[in-house]
């Protein structure tokens, strides 16, 4: 093995102690020193360069542990800035965020089925906006995007719905808005982001997140880092088969996907179909007139058919997760996206179905949650490409 040089050991414990700092609200430098085990001078000397970077200030005194009262340090979160990307179906969003992941402006813009060279248009249209903001310095641009990504290449490898095949989307960004550009696959963004900025956990744990909305993946996370697979497509659990028996068209070109029968845009063709066949539904007959609102209104209002078909969707979404489980043995789950919007009866069908086609003692210690992002969780996944690379920070 190779001796670090003077320098990565430097960078690396530079890397320590920001990862302190960004974990906490405030901190001392003593306590700093404690918890990455460096010297209480090699703490100061990094301290003084982050305040001189202005990445970090102080910002009072704390409670004095016997002896003199700790100076408590804070993060800066406005002394950087990130653009996330969410290339959603419909519409794609974009925001400006801070260090905290706080959104500081937003832009939203329908697709209206472009696709080619026209839904990249759109995506430079968005990010001159978003670049027009007096939030500075810019570190750097997260995209997540639908399809198949190669994350080190920054190639969208396959996006179906745009009509993207082995598009350099990173060395395009990177030309045109002279930042670092980091593209990842939505689902993966969206683990990103509950990983960084949802729930607490440990830095070394382990996490699954399974979006749903139009299409469906999965993000998984393990000991803290993000997991994409030998190809880069680890959790694309939308186009496992899972009704091969008379199972509806694909637009991967199979049948009886997951997505077929577990995504939003599923539930919405299934209500369609069975809408005018079913008596006793307040859902209007016209397939126009049935929207995933119009679902979720009736699901509401305890409709039989809007229940039929929301459980349903649970159900098969329960099964998938039984095999991530069984593959996997991840002890949390999070459920993000649209399909959320059926809240506790949605994931009461999924849970139990969990139970019942996994080992009992996997399912025990299996938690599955909605996430606490709600609509931006791609956003910030896609920006928290700071979370591995602390370096970005200090190029200017
Ligand atoms: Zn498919």
């Amino acid at each position: 093995m190779k001796k670090a040089t003077q320098q990565q050991t430097k960078e690396h414990n530079r890397n320590l102690a920001l990862k302190t700092i960004f974990g906490h609200a405030s901190i001392s430098r003593a306590e700093i020193a404690r918890i990455t085990s460096l010297t209480r001078t090699t703490v100061s000397d990094i301290v003084s360069e982050l305040i001189a970077e202005g990445l970090v200030n102080e910002i009072g005194v704390g409670e004095s542990l016997g002896g003199k009262s700790p100076i408590l340090l804070s993060l800066v979160e406005d002394s950087r800035c990130l653009i996330g990307l969410d290339l959603a179906q419909n519409q794609f969003m974009g925001a400006v965020v801070n260090l905290r992941g706080q959104i500081r402006k937003m832009v939203t813009l329908p697709v209206n089925d472009r696709r080619g060279g026209e839904a990249l248009a759109l995506v430079y249209e968005m990010l001159d906006q978003l670049m027009q903001t007096v939030c500075q310095p810019m570190v750097g641009i997260g995209v997540g995007t639908p399809g198949l990504v190669n994350t080190n290449e920054g190639v969208v490898v396959n996006a179906v719905n745009l009509d993207w095949q082995d598009l350099p989307l990173a060395h395009l960004l990177e030309e045109r808005y002279h930042l670092p550009v980091s593209v990842l696959n939505d689902s993966q963004a969206a683990a990103m982001g509950e990983y960084t900025y949802g729930e607490e956990h440990t830095s070394d744990s382990s996490l699954i997140v399974i979006n749903a909305r139009h299409g469906i993946g999965a993000g998984i996370v393990i000991n803290g880092r993000l997991f994409q697979g030998d190809g880069g497509g680890a959790g694309e659990i939308g186009h496992v088969v899972v009704a091969p028996e008379g199972g509806l068209p694909c637009r991967c070109g199979n049948r009886g996907c997951l997505e077929t029968v577990a995504s939003a845009q599923a539930l919405v063709k299934r209500t369609q179909m069975l809408a005018s066949q079913t008596a006793g539904t307040q859902l209007p007959h016209s397939p126009q007139s049935i929207t995933l609102d119009a679902i979720e209104q009736a699901f509401a209002a305890d409709d039989p058919l809007a229940r039929q078909v929301v459980l349903d969707a649970g159900r098969y979404m329960g099964l998938a997760i039984s095999s991530l489980v069984g593959t996997l043995n991840i002890q949390k789950i999070v459920l993000t996206g649209d399909m959320t919007r059926f809240g506790a009866a949605w994931l009461e069908a999924i849970r139990s179905t969990v139970a019942q086609t996994t080992l009992a003692r996997l399912a025990q210690g299996t938690q599955v949650e909605i996430g606490q992002l709600g609509a931006n969780g791609v956003i910030l996944g896609a920006s928290a490409l700071l979370a591995n690379d602390y370096a970005l920070l200090f190029k200017r």
